[in-house]
């Protein structure tokens, strides 16, 4: 079937709700590139949105998941457990920089099932329920996570009510008028306002926005708000499902702070295409619920447990972390000629290759129709790339941290291009 009858079909049979950004269909993948339904060759600046750090089907990781297929599937981790269930937690026990001494893991679907599991967690080791979250947030699209998501369209605007306790403040952005000290005020103002602060399990934050617009916490923010946790008993839960597994530069963002949170959600490129989340965090608090009180049919599934210690391996042994830094600073380097040439680009960012650029008008205003443009030509030229952010005018580049050069370099002149016919 071709691109045309395919989306033809998908009109017809699938839900309005689960609507795709191309009427093009993916047919076969290799690293940073897509071939879809009619042959036409695609250029891949959207990763699955951040799924494939390490590209479309790396030898590696699709040869673990075929040697694993040839031994076990699946049990229900509930019912039996399997051997690279158990070594992935170590391994990301291990890795994840989250307080310790000892470290406990609970393997999962998706992301928003391992945010889900933070707020079950964190209330049951704190026997409260309130959580705060930010401005521009998103954790998913379940009810409790589309509650903690900060952004009415397109996410929440038909679902409500939304689950309770659950309070926001802003996140801080200096470049949109918001300090460190108004978003820390303004925890403290609910802790007045509507909720105390001895009734508050977690502050969930992602310590880079990955919807929200790749806004970066600062280390003395993270630090702030480290403070303010302690200082009443609550845990803080940092959601990495975005900026985690190499992204930054680092296997975590978090580790640019040196802050630790008590709970960690990793999700994405953590298994590179197989469908896995984790939730890590200190023993005690990831023992606080009983046996049997978390879980699900297909968490931590053998397949892709696989997939996910393939991933630990190649990080290492390709220099995916230096790469990653490496590929920041020549986005960087890029979007600053950008900021010099076009008059629309402005507010550059990245920690590591999780880059943006937002697009502004005349009066330096966020500009989403002219972000809609740009990422429109650059879908006629071959390119598929992404916006986000809470005025929907940021550019956000998730490239496979292993794109050939030659390919990068093509994907960023289609850019240039793109924001060329603007003017
Ligand atoms: N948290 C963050 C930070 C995310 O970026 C996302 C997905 N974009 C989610 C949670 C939800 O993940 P999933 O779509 O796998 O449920």
């Amino acid at each position: 079937m071709n691109n045309a009858q395919l989306e033809t079909l998908k009109k017809k049979y699938v839900a309005r709700g689960a609507a795709t950004a191309t009427p093009q269909s993916a047919d076969t993948a290799l690293n940073a590139e897509i071939w879809d339904a009619d042959g036409t060759r695609w250029i891949d600046f959207a990763g699955g949105i951040g799924v494939l750090n390490l590209g479309h089907r790396h030898p590696k990781i699709v040869a673990a998941v075929k040697a694993q297929l040839d031994k076990l599937m699946h049990t229900a981790a509930g019912v039996m457990s399997h051997p690279l269930y158990v070594e992935l937690s170590q391994k990301l026990c291990e890795l994840t920089p989250v307080r310790g001494p000892e470290r406990k893991a609970l393997l999962m679907n998706s992301g928003a099932e391992a945010v889900e599991n933070a707020i079950k967690i964190a209330r049951a080791a704190t026997g409260r329920s309130g959580v705060i979250t930010f401005d521009g947030a998103f954790h998913g699209r379940t009810m409790m996570t589309m509650a903690l998501t900060g952004k009415v369209v397109p996410y929440k605007g038909d679902f409500g009510p939304m689950p309770g306790d659950v309070y926001r403040a802003p996140y801080p952005n200096e470049k949109h008028g918001i300090s460190e000290e108004q978003s820390l005020n303004a925890i403290r103002t609910l802790f007045k306002t509507d909720i105390p602060a001895s009734r508050t399990a977690a502050i969930i934050l992602e310590p880079v926005q990955g919807e929200g617009g790749f806004y970066i916490a600062s280390p003395s923010f993270l630090t702030a708000l480290r403070e303010l946790c302690d200082e009443h008993g609550i845990l803080l839960i940092a959601d990495e499902v975005q900026s985690g597994f190499a992204r930054t530069g680092k296997l975590f963002a978090m580790e640019h702070s040196g802050v630790e949170a008590d709970i960690m959600t990793m999700a994405k490129s953590l298994a590179n295409g197989m469908p896995l989340s984790a939730v890590v965090g200190t023993a005690e608090v990831m023992d606080a619920s009983g046996p049997g009180s978390l879980g699900g049919t297909y968490g931590g599934n053998a397949l892709s447990c696989a997939a996910a210690l393939a991933v630990i391996d190649v990080i290492r042994e390709e220099n995916i972390l230096e790469r990653s830094t490496q590929m920041g600073e020549l986005l960087a380097a890029r979007f600053a000629k950008w900021e010099e040439r076009f008059a629309h680009v402005a507010h550059p960012r990245n920690q590591g290759s999780m880059a943006a650029f937002e697009l502004v008008d005349a009066d330096g205003k966020p500009d989403p129709a002219a972000t809609a443009a740009v990422c429109a030509k650059a879908k006629e030229l071959g390119l598929i790339l992404l916006s986000c952010g809470f005025y929907s005018n940021t550019i956000r580049i998730l490239v496979p941290l292993t794109v050939e050069p030659e390919v990068l370099e093509e994907g960023l002149a289609i850019i240039e291009q793109a924001l060329e016919s603007l003017a």
